[in-house]
């Protein structure tokens, strides 16, 4: 069982196609696909919007690294799988890398799994030490700890 994007559905097997999505994928696969991937629907995929809270997690997490390319259907799938604790079926490496920092399990549709993770090293904006994930003040100097990424290839 997966939380499907649209990726899911414009790339993915039949077989992949179970599990849940939410109502702006469907959204977003009935604009550029029309109905032909659907037939899944009520069949092996349910259509679930996530609680309130978890987008509200999400939204906040998006802030905190400065994360500002994920559409509206990719914060709900990632809210879905955090509050489901299902992974998460997507080959979009923005989300990817977001869903992986959160904790949320994630699965590649066309490579089966994901190659390249962005990662995070939390830095104060003063001194330059490196903190903990999600420390907001540095002991050391009182500067502002914020999240940077680290560049990888
Ligand atoms: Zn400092």
């Amino acid at each position: 069982m997966f939380v499907l994007d649209t990726s899911a559905f414009l790339h993915g097997k039949p077989h992949l196609l179970k599990g849940y999505t939410t109502s702006s994928v469907l959204s977003e696969v009935k604009s550029l696909e029309g109905e032909a991937t659907l037939w899944v629907v009520g069949e092996t995929v349910q259509v679930e919007d996530p609680l309130p809270y978890f987008i509200k997690r999400v939204e906040r997490f998006l802030r905190e690294v400065g994360e500002t390319r994920l559409s509206e259907a990719d914060v709900s799938v990632l809210a879905l799988a955090l509050q489901k604790k299902l992974p998460l079926l997507t080959d979009d490496y923005n989300l990817q890398n977001v869903a992986v920092q959160m904790g949320v399990e994630v699965r590649g549709v066309l490579f089966g799994e994901v190659k390249r993770v962005l990662r995070f090293e939390w830095v104060c904006e003063g001194c330059g030490r490196k903190y903990r994930p999600g420390t907001k003040t540095c002991p050391v100097c009182g500067g502002r700890v914020r999240p940077r990424p680290l560049r990888t290839r």
